[in-house]
């Protein structure tokens, strides 16, 4: 009886030794996964403005209210990207609306009230009624952006299609601005940009995607069937319709957002609405909220505030190694592959 307790006894010392042994090449894996993790774990903010066409016709004020805004709550929200999705003003060929929403978006790139050298990253775009884009690049060409770290690049020989680069909660982002209504090499210059950086989780930004019934417009079709073969696309952004609006698509194992928002029906051009999209790395969600900077007030109806799951923690490939196959859903959900 005590033979055999001592060699049970031996067993399990010997069992732990190996045991030791076999975890330490796991646990010199897993401290710099529980490190990225923590870096994960910060929430940050990515606000979208857009069709601030009538604030650049007739109420410059509120559209400065918006950015001033943002720069106040940048610390606060980890505000790390704006958007703006077009309809920057109502008139393309008026220099006075084009000088109103000029000097509302350098409000985002002042150094000394942002703290930031690059200001705060924005990506912007023509709508509809920015064209003929002259202006548009006169006022928002490549010189205004191609010394700043974020920018990435234009297609062609004007801003009318960029992109933006960051990074957030540990995780790098592109944002792709597309003019309204691309030609196919457009869109086809998006994709390209999309595979290249599939190692970073992209944002597709245009004016016209959704209609108001949340299905996709005829232009918003083109969008969805050329780009969604791109796991790392996450979600799209548009204003145009004069509502709010969204849909999510599954397409093989991810899933992709399209989210419509355009407030310029609102009294005083659009009351100063903007989207808050707050990324929560450590729920895997994404809380959008509509804000009025000039109205102090949220909308909280159901298409105007909701959460929408989007994986972004890492900490699952700890239980990854460590538990038994189909326990982890996570596993199994995947992370849209783009870690791989
Ligand atoms: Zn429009």
């Amino acid at each position: 009886m005590i033979i055999s307790f001592s060699r049970f006894a031996f067993s399990l010392a010997l069992s732990l030794v190996v045991l030791a042994l076999i975890a330490q090449p796991f646990s010199s894996l897993l401290q710099p996964i529980v490190a990225s993790a923590q870096v994960h774990d910060q929430d940050f903010t990515i606000v979208v403005l857009s069709d601030t066409q009538n604030y650049s016709q007739s109420y410059p004020d509120i559209f400065k209210a918006q950015t001033q805004w943002i720069v106040r709550n940048r610390e606060a929200l980890n505000i790390v990207y704006v958007v703006h999705s077009g309809d920057i003003v109502n008139t393309a060929s008026s220099t006075r609306q084009w000088e109103n929403a000029s000097a509302a978006m350098a409000i985002l790139e002042d150094p000394l009230t942002t703290g930031l050298a690059d200001g705060i990253p924005y990506g912007i775009l023509p709508g509809n009624h920015d064209f003929p884009t002259t202006n548009y690049n006169a006022y928002f060409g490549v010189s205004r952006f191609s010394g700043r770290s974020y920018y990435g690049g234009h297609y062609g020989s004007d801003n009318d299609n960029n992109y933006g680069l960051f990074n957030a909660g540990g995780m790098d982002f592109i944002v792709v601005n597309v003019q309204y209504r691309p030609t196919g090499d457009i869109l086809a210059w998006a994709d390209a940009l999309l595979d290249a950086h599939r190692d970073r989780r992209a944002i597709v930004v245009s004016h016209e995607i959704l209609d108001a019934d949340a299905s996709f417009t005829f232009l918003g079709q083109a969008f969805y069937r050329t780009l969604k073969d791109n796991p790392n696309l996450f979600l799209m952004l548009c204003g145009h319709v004069h509502t709010e609006a969204w849909r999510m698509d599954a397409f093989g194992s991810y899933v992709i957002y399209t989210l419509l928002a355009d407030y310029q029906d609102e009294p005083n051009g659009g009351n100063g609405w903007l989207r808050i999209l707050e990324f929560s790395p450590r729920h895997n969600e994404i809380r959008v909220k509509t804000y009025s900077p000039t109205l102090d007030r949220y909308q909280t109806d159901a298409d105007s505030q909701f959460t929408l799951p989007y994986r972004m923690r890492m900490t699952f490939y700890l239980p990854a190694l460590l538990s038994r196959p189909g326990i982890n859903s996570y596993v199994e959900a995947n992370d849209q592959g783009i870690w791989s």
